[in-house]
């Protein structure tokens, strides 16, 4: 088994729409840090608890290979690559342990605004591009439709235009970008904001008390907003 570790590490998005939120937060909780030169890794002052900085998608496998006992992550991020390793056959290695009320969108699916939507049947046959497809692919089949799932890895929103897909499946907050690119939203997939995420099995050494503490004092928190 792993070695004992008595410093808690906890991952978050080095730059992007969740790092500052994130940082903010763990703040709040009364953790600071010494700035590391090359600003991957801080180095914990207050208590016994390290950051990584890294990129959002990079989190659930961080915390999957136990280099990281926590992350800050969409909870859109986490949910797909969980059902990516699933859809693998391997076991659950990560799960959601609090929303903390940031970084709120949605994943949708989204057709060109001269449709006249009827329902998930007219998806029937489309090619739909995504950057989630493990969702996209679990919900069509829940749904019982079978379409296409293009996946890109960036520049969804434009798919349509450029006649590689016929539809898209994305992430919406305000709906400007969807409507800068003549696209209307339809369905929800997924509601999602940045969650706290952990392993899936309780650690036993040091690092369970750290956690502990750090989760009774984020409930504190969302107690006092309340
Ligand atoms: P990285 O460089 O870390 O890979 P990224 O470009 O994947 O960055 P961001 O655009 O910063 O990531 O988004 C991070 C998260 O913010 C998303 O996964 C999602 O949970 C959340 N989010 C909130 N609103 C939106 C939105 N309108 N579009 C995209 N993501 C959003
Ligand atoms: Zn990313």
């Amino acid at each position: 088994s792993a070695p004992a570790r008595d410093r808690l590490r906890i991952a978050i998005q080095k730059s992007g729409r969740l790092a500052d939120p994130a940082r903010s937060l763990l703040a709040a909780c009364g953790l600071s840090w010494r700035q590391s030169r090359d600003k991957l890794f801080c180095f914990g002052e207050s208590l016994p608890v390290d950051l990584l900085l890294v990129r959002d998608d990079d989190i659930p496998g961080l915390i999957a290979d136990g280099v990281c006992d926590l992350g800050v992550v969409g909870l859109n991020e986490l949910d797909e690559q969980a059902k990516a390793r699933r859809q693998q056959g391997l076991p659950d290695a990560y799960q959601p342990l609090r929303g903390l009320g940031f970084g709120q969108c949605r994943l949708m699916i989204a057709v060109p605004e001269d449709w006249d939507w009827q329902g998930v049947a007219q998806l029937s046959g489309k090619r739909i591009a995504t950057s989630y497809p493990a969702i996209l692919a679990a919900w069509l089949r829940d749904k019982g439709v079978d379409a296409q799932v293009v996946e890109l890895s960036g520049s969804v929103e434009i798919a349509p235009k450029l006649g590689t897909a016929d539809l898209i499946c994305d992430l919406v907050s305000s709906g400007a970008t969807l409507a800068a690119n003549q696209l209307k939203p339809v369905e929800t997939l997924l509601d999602s904001e940045a969650v706290l995420a952990g392993p899936v099995h309780e650690l036993d050494d040091a690092r369970a008390g750290l956690m502990a503490m750090l989760l009774r004092r984020l409930d504190g928190l969302s107690r006092v907003q309340d």
